[in-house]
C-alpha cells in the first residue's frame, strides 16, 4: 500500500536518517547469527558513546521508550522502597504511575509545567529514598532540567534519568554526572523509527537490582545473557530481537556520531533557538529558552483548525493532530520538533513558513 511521505516535524517520531531507512530493508539477520551479534555489541558501543558512559551494561531494549522506563523500575524498586520522582511534566507522571504499579512508595515532587526540575526541592523531599527519578527533556513541555545538582545529591540513592527526547539531540553524560541508570527511545533525536529503548545500567544500579523482578521480558539479569554483557559465543535465547530495527539503530548511531558529537555549538545555533526567534519577531511567544524542540503558544484554537484545513504545502509539516499539546498543555500549546535529520535549517525555514502561512 503507497504512503505518502510526511515531514514529521512533531514531538515524535521523527522522520529517520536515510541510512536508518535503508538499513531496514538490508536481508534479515537471525537474533544469533554471528554478524547480527557483532552489530549488536557495535550498536551498545555506539550507545555507549552518545550516552557518555562506560557501563557495560548498555543495550538496546526490544520495546519503545515506555519499556525503558518500565525495565527501570521493575528492576530496581519493590513493594516498600521509597522513590522520589521529579514531575515537571506528562513523562515524570508516567514515571509515578509505574514505580507506584512497583509497589513503591512514591513521593511525587510537583513542578509547575512548563520549569525545570528544582534540585533542592527534589533532594529534600526524602532523607533516604531507594531512587530518584528525572526527565532530562520533558517533551510535554520542551524542558530541560540539569541532572548534575540531583546526582551531586543523591547521597546512598540511585539516579534514572529518561533520556528519551535528549538523546542524540543534547548532551548526555551519565558517567560525569552521576546517573546509575538511564533509558532512551529510537524514534526522536537518534533519528530511526520507533521501536527500541537505548538502555543504559552502572555497577552501583546493577548490585542493587531485584533478583527476580516481577517482569521477565525486561529481567535484566536474564536479558544480561543475551545483550550488552556477554560477547560472542557466551549468547543465549532470550527472546527474538528485532534485528532489523537493531541494524537500522546502528545505521542511525552511524551517522549521528559520523557527524561529530554536540553538532549544535554557539557559533551553530540550534534549530529550536531559530525557530525561536522567527516565531518570537511576529509575536509569538516559544518558550523556554533551553527546550530542546520548541514550543509555542497558540493563543487558542484558530490557528490550529486554520493549519487542520491546509494539508498540504508547508503548513501540512505542522499537522496539528501530531502536535498537539497534552496534559496541562493540551489546549493552549503546539510542539514543534527538530530533532534527528529534521534538526536542519530547511525544516527551521519550513516551521517558519507554515507559522506564518496560518498566523502571520
Ligand atoms: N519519556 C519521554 C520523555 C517521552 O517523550 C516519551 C515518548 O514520547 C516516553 C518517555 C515514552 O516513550 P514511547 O512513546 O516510545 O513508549
Amino acid at each position: 500500500m503507497p504512503l505518502r511521505a510526511r515531514t514529521l516535524l512533531g514531538p515524535g517520531p521523527s522522520n529517520p536518517y536515510p541510512e536508518a531507512t535503508v538499513a531496514l530493508g538490508q536481508p534479515l539477520l537471525g537474533h544469533l547469527d554471528p554478524e547480527f551479534l557483532r552489530i549488536l555489541d557495535e550498536t551498545s558501543e555506539r550507545l555507549r558513546q552518545v550516552f557518555g558512559t562506560a557501563n557495560r551494561r548498555t543495550l538496546p531494549l526490544s520495546a519503545t521508550g515506555s519499556a525503558g522506563m518500565e525495565a527501570a523500575f521493575v528492576n530496581t524498586v519493590g513493594p516498600g522502597d521509597v522513590v522520589v520522582v521529579a514531575v515537571n511534566g506528562l513523562f515524570g507522571q508516567r514515571m509515578v504511575e509505574v514505580a507506584s504499579r512497583c509497589g513503591a512508595e512514591v513521593v511525587a515532587v510537583e513542578h509547575e509545567w512548563g520549569r525545570p526540575v528544582d534540585a533542592d526541592r527534589v533532594l529534600a523531599a526524602h532523607p533516604a529514598p531507594k531512587l530518584i527519578a528525572a526527565v532530562h527533556a520533558e517533551t510535554s513541555t520542551g524542558v530541560r532540567s540539569d541532572l548534575e545538582p540531583l546526582a551531586a545529591g543523591k547521597g546512598d540513592a540511585l539516579l534514572l534519568a529518561d533520556c528519551v527526547t535528549s538523546l542524540g539531540g543534547i548532551p548526555v553524560r551519565l558517567d560525569d554526572w552521576g546517573v546509575d541508570l538511564a533509558y532512551a527511545g529510537s524514534q526522536k533525536c537518534l533519528g530511526v523509527a520507533p521501536g527500541l529503548a537505548p538502555f543504559a545500567i552502572n555497577d552501583r544500579a546493577w548490585e542493587r537490582r531485584i533478583e527476580k523482578p516481577q517482569s521477565w521480558y525486561l529481567d535484566l539479569g536474564l536479558l544480561g545473557g543475551y545483550a550488552g554483557e556477554a560477547a560472542g559465543s557466551g549468547r543465549t535465547y532470550h527472546h527474538t530481537a528485532p534485528t532489523g530495527m537493531v541494524v537500522s539503530l546502528h545505521a542511525g548511531l552511524g551517522r549521528i556520531l559520523e557527524e561529530g558529537w554536540t553538532p549544535y555549538t554557539p557559533a551553530t545555533p540550534r534549530p529550536a533557538g531559530c525557530c525561536t526567534r522567527g516565531s518570537a519577531s511576529w509575536g509569538w511567544s516559544c518558550s523556554p529558552p533551553r527546550a530542546p524542540a520548541a514550543r509555542a503558544d497558540d493563543g487558542g484554537g484558530a490557528g490550529r483548525r486554520r493549519l487542520g484545513r491546509r494539508p498540504q504545502g508547508a503548513a501540512g509539516a505542522l499537522r496539528p493532530r501530531d502536535r498537539r499539546g497534552v496534559g496541562a498543555y493540551a489546549a493552549t500549546v503546539w510542539r514543534i520538533g527538530l530533532m534527528g535529520p529534521n534538526a536542519a535549517p530547511d525544516k527551521v525555514a519550513l516551521v517558519l513558513a507554515a507559522l506564518k502561512d496560518v498566523l502571520g
